[in-house]
């Protein structure tokens, strides 16, 4: 159980990383993150341990009893890593599109995909967040050196920089129910599209 994951979030209850459960305990015990329960009541580890678990719950043997395994830990301290600017990479044009082919809509695999330049290079199209998307090799087949518009193709939203680096790196899928509430505050195209799934 100690390998189960858990969700962190930051003290605005964004998701900022997911660790193994084996971690959450040690971050809990040292009192650098508190549990949050599914309404949204806050716990240290002394008054998580007190709680029963039940036979249903994911639990492990601490404290000579069994403890329920969190699902989601909020930092309890002022989250000290600078806020870093989003790198524009491959890896999060995919991620912020969500490996959603933006013409098609449909989406693929990571090799499966292009990156587009929505007005060519060969026109004087930047590489930027604003002028490149992901696109399945069809698709971008078809576009050929033209703009969507000459190539009759719509784009599926208007591409822009990321506020902040795609958490999805972290996390490919939402893994437990508890953890949905608090990626549904994420605005990024990415995580809509997995909680479709
Ligand atoms: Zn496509």
């Amino acid at each position: 159980m100690l390998s189960t994951q858990v969700l962190i979030l930051n003290r605005h209850y964004m998701p900022v990383n997911v660790v193994t459960a084996k971690r959450a305990f040690c971050m809990l015990v040292a009192g650098i993150a508190r549990v949050v329960d599914r309404e949204y009541r806050t716990f240290d580890f002394h008054s998580w341990s007190e709680l029963s678990a039940t036979v249903h719950d994911d639990t492990v043997g601490l404290v000579g009893r069994a403890v329920r395994v969190p699902r989601v830990l909020i930092l309890a301290t002022y989250d000290r890593l600078p806020r870093r600017a989003v790198r524009f990479s491959r890896m999060n044009i995919l991620l912020r599109d969500g490996y959603v082919c933006q013409y098609c809509g449909k989406k693929f695999k990571r090799s499966e995909l292009n990156i587009d330049h929505i007005m060519p290079r060969s026109r004087g199209g930047r590489t930027s967040w604003e002028n490149v998307v992901a696109s399945c090799f069809k698709c971008n087949l078809r576009k050929g050196g033209r703009t969507p518009d000459e190539a009759n193709m719509k784009l599926l939203r208007v591409p822009a920089k990321p506020h902040q680096t795609p958490f999805a790196g972290l996390a490919r899928f939402i893994k437990y129910e508890e953890w949905k509430p608090f990626f549904n505050m994420v605005d990024f195209s990415y995580w809509n599209v997995e909680l479709e799934n």
